[in-house]
């Protein structure tokens, strides 16, 4: 045990310095145990809770950490409004059975002059990348910096967040990261709006309109099933679709090679449907697999 880490309750201790997480994880590392990080910026729903019952199901011991990244907010993103009770994540981690929650602050995660960017050329270039400038590289930079304060066996993270996913993918075999990424299927509500800690922004008239989102792009794949060679008119369709559901803006429609995360003009191969879209002043995001994944269930 280490001397500093506080238990949350009888079964999750909680570690803010790098030291006492670098200290547990060599604990268990000689015990011969396989470690298994979970990154979270808190406000935890079952999504996040789902990638921690994978981890157990597949690690010894899971850490998941929680850290709200200032470097990938960009300067129009209200980091202040993002919603934070880290009371009840860390209960719901224990309930969960996460065994340490890794919760640093922000003055040791960036020195003062921290001058260090991890950036992903190429995958960042689409789909969210131009309307969220710097966007990737403050998560590239922050997840490299957990993976090597961790040091995990396996690192865990959401197709909610595909390009995000893929970006991480990139960066630990770029550099030669001692870790396997894991990529764990989309949670949803019962109306197949995808789960996300910006949920919670929406009112109930929102909230109805964000549920056109899962229900469109699961059309839209039913047209380019029907259509393989109409990408275009089944993304205009589309497009349509969700501003007469509500949508107040559309930043992107977009079928994409799951690999490259290039756009594809033929729906004949495997492919993922991406989308972003805004609810008054809540941006949502999802994807679904066209080939290869049951439409629509993730
Ligand atoms: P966040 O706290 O939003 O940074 O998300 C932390 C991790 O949880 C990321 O790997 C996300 O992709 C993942 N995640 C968020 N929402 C979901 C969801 N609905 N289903 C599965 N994973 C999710």
């Amino acid at each position: 045990m280490s001397g500093t880490a506080r238990p949350l309750s009888p079964s999750l201790d909680i570690a803010r310095r790098v030291a006492e997480l670098r200290w547990r994880v060599a604990d268990w590392r000689g015990q011969g145990l396989r470690v298994g990080l979970v990154p979270t910026m808190g406000a935890l729903h079952d999504g996040h809770l789902s990638l921690v019952r994978g981890a157990l199901g597949e690690c010894d011991r899971v850490v998941a950490s929680l850290f709200v990244n200032p470097t990938q907010f960009g300067a129009n993103e209200d980091i202040a409004r993002y919603p934070r009770d880290e009371a009840a994540d860390g209960a719901k981690l224990a309930a969960a059975g996460a065994h340490l929650l890794y919760a640093p602050e922000l003055g040791d995660m960036y020195a003062a002059d921290h001058a260090t960017t991890v950036a992903v050329a190429g995958l960042t270039d689409g789909l969210c990348g131009p309307f969220r400038p710097g966007h990737f590289a403050g998560v590239a930079t922050v997840v490299t910096k957990l993976l090597n304060q961790a040091t995990p066996d396996r690192a865990y993270f959401g197709e909610k967040d595909f390009q995000q996913l893929q970006v991480i993918r990139r960066l630990a075999r770029d550099l030669d990261m001692p870790v396997e990424i894991v990529g764990m299927p989309t949670l949803r509500e019962a109306d197949g709006l995808a789960m996300s800690s910006r949920n919670r922004y929406l009112g109930e008239a929102e909230r109805r309109v964000a549920a056109g989102l899962p229900r469109t792009m699961a059309a839209v794949l039913a047209r380019l099933a029907a259509r393989p060679l109409d990408v275009a008119g089944a993304l205009d369709w589309g497009s349509g679709e969700l501003a007469r559901a509500g949508f107040a803006r559309i930043d992107y429609l977009t079928l994409a090679d799951p690999e490259t995360l290039q756009p594809l003009d033929r729906a004949d191969r495997p492919a993922r449907l991406f989308a972003a879209a805004w609810v008054g002043a809540t941006r949502l995001i999802d994807n679904v697999a066209l080939m290869g994944g049951a439409p629509g269930a993730h």
